[in-house]
């Protein structure tokens, strides 16, 4: 559903510059997601951080000739032949009004969802439930900002026949603009907690602010049994149909007469306008997916699904899957693992993120795909337009499987290598399945054909204990720290001990995507391991050993300098090499009295010695604060800095070049804000641990297990080595495939720290072992097989690390190599 430009400049009432013909078909907002370059309209939005009108040489450069500006670059004329510029006061805007124009163009039911959790399940279970009988245009993943909800309502198009859209705010005023672009016409309130809290002065204030969403819908559906919703509601004098569900009150829209669990199912018993009864069960168990059911059930119906129809497709539905997996395969491949439902815009979205991971061995990019349910187009341009996504997003080779897809080869003439399956089974028994080698490979593909099981033959056979690292964790830190900081200062990304334990190949990928300025890493070997593996971005080494210049020279790597003996050592390897200017970091020593010049005594030789060479060249000076974690030592801080602050003022005015002066590290970031100077250092805050107030921010990593084998232990027997746990009353104790060699610390063993199954806590019990450990599940609701967590997101890691009287740090740097890690996005 194109758009001529004229009609878009009209649209948005931009100012035009440039005449050329143009139809757009495509959004862009992030100049690294650029698919279809002809048809895409770029918007240079600005964050406090970034501006979009820095991407406008590149993207032309990449043929994008289409542009919403704030301000006409220089010179466009002669600089951007036959391409438009349309000028406007706010591009963010502009893109909202263009969404919310389209969206005039559809008289069809939309539903917009709002609340703190269960968003984005609801809305891909009311896609479920609706799909089979209608086409659906919904956010893809969760696209519910207030960039996300104009691109995922410029989805809609002719087919289009509901829409169904997730609305997010984090701060108040901010669901106005949403509501214009979403104007649904039947709203869900899926529940009320407290994230963004801080936001807001009250719950209740950020209830209404979710209600404004729901102004002029014909009917809302929330649950009447929360006091908080119910009240609001009522203050918010709502003039349509009361979708209301009350497990209490049989007079609500939505009775629910009754809850039953069984072992893997609940069945849910209701009326529905008083008058029409029925029941519905679904393969799951918790309390979230139980009302998460509930308030699509209403929806669903409220659209004119039938009670028979809901209940047959509420016993399929499907979990939500938000994961974008990451992790190492067999014959050298590597595997992305995307079990979101399949459609053609998710595709698109695992596709750029496949496209954005640097791969330093060029290999082959590779997708598996299933059929697509559901798109609304006719088979023959669903495939060709997939077709054309992944010429678009390089891939090489192409494995469809499901007999829509087999019988649309012929759509994929782009691409020269590919095959096609009935099934999951036949393709396993082929020999293509056994020559996939040496590739990176996306999986994607819908449940019912089994995809789970292709995984599991393709990924290397891991040890049952992994470390899961959560990717968008790490973006969300990195935010929130930058939010402490000016748009201006740059940042170093501490990425040393494998960063921090989590990986520090994957981690460095994400951070480069995210543009930051520098990374840095213990030894040259570790720098020399990102560079393999295609990380360009500029790397510091915080340790470098003098048998390595020659390496750092090599892969660009721009050592620490903190001592006389090592810039010696330095200058002279540099000029060996014929080398001038090499960029090194200067430490200086303010304090913690582990390496650095003494700013004050060896300051001035410094600089001499610096000044009488040209083979090395200062790029940074910085120091490092012992105590920027608490308030307690703000007095040494004070002195700290003031010693640095002096020393490098004196540094900076012997050259002329900028020499950037750093000494803020994580703590530092949100406690000394002015202190950022020209660059911080973030650590331990970018895996989620605010160290000044023992918490976690977003969690990143997850240490998880399996059991392995359960047993009865009767009252005064003992478990483990020395017989060390005994058991004071009869007990199930579970083994854990996970021991010190793994990184579980010893004394954490004998009831000193537990675990979580199944979201109880479980203790340890007597010594661990090497490779295994016995947790007392005395009571709890499990089983062989059931999934273990050591910490991570229901279990911070900093209550190992109290429990060890360590810090977070340790407990993190120590998990061992052979716990896998397991990379993903959410
Ligand atoms: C490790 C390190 C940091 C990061 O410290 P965090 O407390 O993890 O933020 C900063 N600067 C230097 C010199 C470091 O060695």
């Amino acid at each position: 559903m194109n758009y001529t430009i004229e009609k878009v400049t009209t649209l948005i009432g931009a100012r035009r510059f440039g005449n050329a013909e143009a139809s757009i078909g495509f959004l862009l907002t992030d100049s690294r997601s650029l698919c279809f370059p002809e048809e895409t309209l770029f918007f240079a939005l600005k964050s406090e951080r970034n501006d979009g009108h820095k991407y406008i040489d590149d993207l032309y450069r990449r043929g994008v000739r289409n542009f919403v500006v704030e301000q006409l670059p220089e010179k466009w004329e002669e600089r951007y032949p036959n391409s438009n510029f349309l000028k406007v006061v706010g591009t963010l805007e502009a893109l909202q009004r263009l969404a919310e124009r389209h969206r005039d163009e559809f008289d069809i039911p939309v539903v917009g969802i709002t609340g703190s959790n269960g968003k984005t399940m609801v809305k891909e279970w009311l896609y479920q439930l609706l799909s089979p009988s209608m086409v659906v245009t919904r956010s893809p993943r969760s696209y519910n900002s207030q960039v996300g909800v104009p691109l995922s309502v410029w989805l809609m198009n002719e087919q289009t026949q509901v829409g169904v859209f997730e609305a997010g705010i984090s701060q108040p005023g901010e669901m106005q603009a949403l509501r214009d672009i979403i104007q649904p016409t039947i709203g869900i309130l899926t529940n009320l907690g407290s994230a963004h809290q801080e936001n807001f002065p009250s719950m209740a204030a950020k209830c209404k602010e979710k209600l404004t969403l729901f102004h002029d819908t014909q009917a809302v559906v929330y649950c009447q049994d929360d006091e908080l919703v119910n009240r609001c509601m009522s203050e918010f004098a709502y003039h349509g149909e009361q979708l209301a569900w009350s497990v209490k009150n049989n007079k609500a829209a939505f009775f629910v007469k009754l809850i039953e669990k069984k072992d893997v199912t609940t069945t849910v018993t209701y009326v529905y306008n008083g008058k029409t009864e029925g029941s519905y069960s679904i393969p799951f168990i918790d309390e979230a997916s139980v009302t998460n059911s509930i308030v699509s059930a209403i929806a669903a119906l409220y659209l004119g699904i039938t009670t028979e129809q809901l209940a047959e497709r509420m016993a399929k539905l499907e979990p939500v899957a938000m994961r974008l997996e990451v992790k190492e395969g067999q014959h050298g491949c590597t595997l992305i693992n995307d079990s979101y439902n399949s459609d053609i815009n998710s595709l698109d979205i695992a596709l750029d993120f496949m496209s954005r991971r640097p791969d330093h061995k060029g290999r082959k990019r590779t997708l598996i795909l299933s059929d697509i349910y559901q798109s609304g187009l006719t088979d023959e341009k669903l495939y060709h337009e997939v077709d054309d996504l992944c010429v678009q997003r390089g891939i090489k080779k192409f494995i469809g499987i499901g007999e829509h897809l087999q019988n649309n080869a012929a759509q994929f003439d782009n691409i020269d290598e590919k095959s096609f399956f009935k099934s999951v089974d036949e393709f396993i028994h082929s020999p293509e399945f056994g020559a996939l080698s040496n590739e990176v490979i996306l999986l994607k593909g819908a449940r019912t054909f089994g995809f789970d099981r292709l995984t599991e033959l393709l990924v290397q056979k891991v040890h049952e204990t992994v470390l899961e690292v959560n990717l968008g964790a790490v973006v969300k830190n990195l935010n929130w720290y930058r939010s402490f900081m000016k748009p201006t200062t740059k940042l170093v990304c501490m990425i040393k001990a494998d960063a921090y334990g989590a990986g520090a190949v994957e981690i460095a990928k994400t951070l480069q995507d995210h543009r930051v300025d520098y990374l840095a890493v213990a030894v040259a070997d570790e720098g020399v391991t990102l560079r393999r593996n295609g990380i360009t971005s500029n790397i510091m080494i915080m340790n470098p050993e003098m048998s390595a210049f020659k390496t750092m020279f090599d892969y660009d790597l721009e050592p620490e300098v903190y001592s006389f003996r090592l810039l010696d050592a330095l200058v002279a390897a540099a000029r060996k090499e014929g080398i001038t200017g090499f960029p090194v970091h200067i430490k200086l020593d303010t304090g913690m009295h582990r390496l650095g010049f003494d700013p004050e005594k060896d300051i001035d030789e410094l600089i001499d010695r610096l000044k009488h060479q040209n083979a090395i060249i200062p790029r940074s000076v910085f120091s490092h604060f012992v105590g920027s974690d608490s308030d307690d030592f703000d007095d040494f801080s004070a002195k700290q800095f003031a010693l640095f602050d002096n020393a490098s003022k004196k540094l900076q005015s012997a050259f002329k070049h900028k020499i950037l002066r750093h000494i803020d590290n994580s703590a530092g970031i949100e406690h000394f804000p002015e202190r950022q100077l020209d660059m911080c250092r973030l650590g331990l805050g970018l895996y989620g641990i605010d160290s000044r107030n023992n918490h976690i921010i977003n969690n990143v990593s997850t240490l998880r297990t399996t059991i392995l084998q359960m047993r009865n232990v009767p009252k005064g027997d003992t478990v483990g080595y020395s017989r060390k746990g005994k058991i004071d009353h009869d007990s199930v104790i579970a083994a854990i495939p996970i021991g010190y060699a793994d990184g579980l610390n010893r004394h954490l063993g004998n009831r000193h720290c537990y675990c979580l199954v199944n979201g109880q806590k479980a203790e340890y019990v007597g010594n661990i072992c090497m490779d295994v450990a016995m947790i007392d599940v005395t009571g709890i609701d499990c089983k062989e097989g059931d999934s273990v967590e050591i910490f991570g997101d229901d279990l911070p890691v900093t209550v190992l690390s109290d429990a060890l009287d360590t810090i977070p740090y340790e407990v993190l740097t120590t998990i061992s190599n052979r716990v896998k890690r397991v990379y993903f996005q959410d």
